[in-house]
């Protein structure tokens, strides 16, 4: 019998984006998880941001670091 999954999780280098109310976790056939910026497009951000987000004029913090994240 197979291990149950974890929903994935945030990577630790995700940097603002994991705290934004615009990230998505996205997650490939492969496994690999990705963030996804749904900002608006007139801010012009790139969809999938270069990890991590330092600075970004557009981060709206909507929750509090997720729990299983693991640093
Ligand atoms: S708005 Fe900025 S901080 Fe928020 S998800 Fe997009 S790139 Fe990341």
């Amino acid at each position: 019998m197979p291990a149950p999954q974890r929903p994935p999780a945030y990577p630790p280098d995700a940097g603002l984006c994991r705290a934004c109310l615009h990230s998505r976790l996205v997650l490939s056939a492969r496994g690999s998880v990705f963030i996804l910026c749904a900002a608006p497009p007139e801010h012009g951000l790139n969809k999938y941001p270069r990890l991590p987000v330092l600075q970004c004029a557009v981060f709206t913090p909507n929750r509090p670091r997720p729990k299983d994240d693991v640093e």
